[in-house]
C-alpha cells in the first residue's frame, strides 16, 4: 500500500527535535511520498536539506504563501524566479489568498497569485492552491486564468459542496487533511457524493491535526487516519482509497 502526502510542511521547526524519526513513522505505514509547499524565502534552504536527506521520498514545490505576501512581495517572486533557473520543481504552492488576518493586502495577494499561476503555466506545472476566508477571491483569480493549461490542488479543502464542484470545474483535485475527521468540520456531509477520482490527501503538518489528535502536532503518518475516514465516506477498502489518491497525486504532479 502507498498513501501519499500531497501536503506537508516537514521542513517546519516544528519537527526539529524528531524528523527523521517521524519520516521513518509514516513510511513505515505506507505513507511514502511526501509533497512539501513552500512559505517564503526564509525556508527554501530547510527545504533543500530535507530533500537530500530523503532524496527518494520528498518531493519539492516553489511558491509564496498569501500569508507572507508583504510589502517586499517583489523581491519573493524574483527568490521563486531564480530557484527555477537552478532546479526543477512538482508544482508551484502554496499560493493563494488568505483574508482570515485582514484584507489590507488583497491587491497584493491577487497579484502574487496570478503571477504565480502564469509562472506555473509556463512550466507546465500544477498548482497547489492556499484559500482561506476567500473563496470568491480566489474563484475570480481563477476564472481569468482557466483554460487546460490551469491545474492543480486546492489544499485543505473546507467548503461546500457548490464550491468544491466549482474548484473542480478549474481542473482542480480537493485535498483533504484532519478537518475531515472534525465533527462540525462540514465537509463529511457532502464529501461521498464528488467522485473519489477528484481526492487527494494531505496533513498540512505540523497543522490541522485529525481527531483523536486534533489541537496537537500533526504529522504525516496521520494520513493513515484521513484515509480510514475516506475508507468509510465511500464504503471502500483502506488499499483501494491510497491507491486511488496516489494515483490522483500521480495525475497531479506527474510522478
Ligand atoms: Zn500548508
Amino acid at each position: 500500500m502507498i498513501l501519499t502526502d500531497t501536503h506537508t510542511h516537514l521542513y517546519s521547526k516544528d519537527f526539529d527535535a524528531d524528523r527523521e524519526e517521524a519520516i521513518k513513522k509514516a513510511i513505515q505505514k505506507g505513507i511514502s511520498r511526501f509533497f512539501i509547499p513552500a512559505i517564503d524565502s526564509t525556508h527554501t534552504s530547510s527545504m533543500y536539506s530535507l530533500e537530500a536527506q530523503f532524496p527518494e521520498n520528498v518531493f519539492l514545490m516553489m511558491g509564496l504563501h498569501p500569508t507572507s505576501v508583504k510589502e517586499n512581495f517583489e523581491e519573493e517572486l524574483q527568490h521563486i524566479e531564480e530557484q527555477f533557473k537552478t532546479r526543477d520543481f512538482y508544482a508551484v504552492g502554496e499560493i493563494g489568498i488568505d483574508l482570515y488576518w485582514d484584507k489590507i493586502l488583497l491587491k497584493e495577494q491577487q497579484i502574487a497569485f496570478k503571477r504565480q499561476i502564469q509562472l506555473a503555466k509556463s512550466k507546465n506545472l500544477p498548482i497547489v492552491i492556499h484559500c482561506r476566508d476567500a473563496f470568491d477571491e480566489v474563484f475570480e483569480v481563477l476564472e481569468s486564468e482557466k483554460g487546460d493549461d490551469l491545474f492543480g490542488i486546492f489544499h485543505c479543502f473546507t467548503g461546500n459542496k457548490e464550491q468544491a464542484l466549482k474548484a473542480i470545474s478549474y481542473n482542480m483535485k480537493l485535498g483533504i487533511g484532519g478537518v475531515v475527521t472534525f465533527k462540525n468540520g462540514g465537509i463529511n456531509k457532502f464529501l461521498s457524493e464528488i467522485p473519489i477520482e477528484h481526492i487527494v490527501l494531505e496533513t498540512d503538518s505540523p497543522y490541522l491535526a485529525p481527531v483523536p489528535y486534533r489541537g496537537k502536532r500533526n504529522e504525516s503518518a496521520y494520513i493513515q487516519i484521513i484515509a480510514e475516514k475516506i475508507a468509510a465516506l465511500y464504503e471502500l477498502d483502506l488499499e483501494e482509497v491510497a491507491a486511488i489518491t496516489t494515483k490522483n497525486s500521480k495525475d497531479i504532479f506527474g510522478v
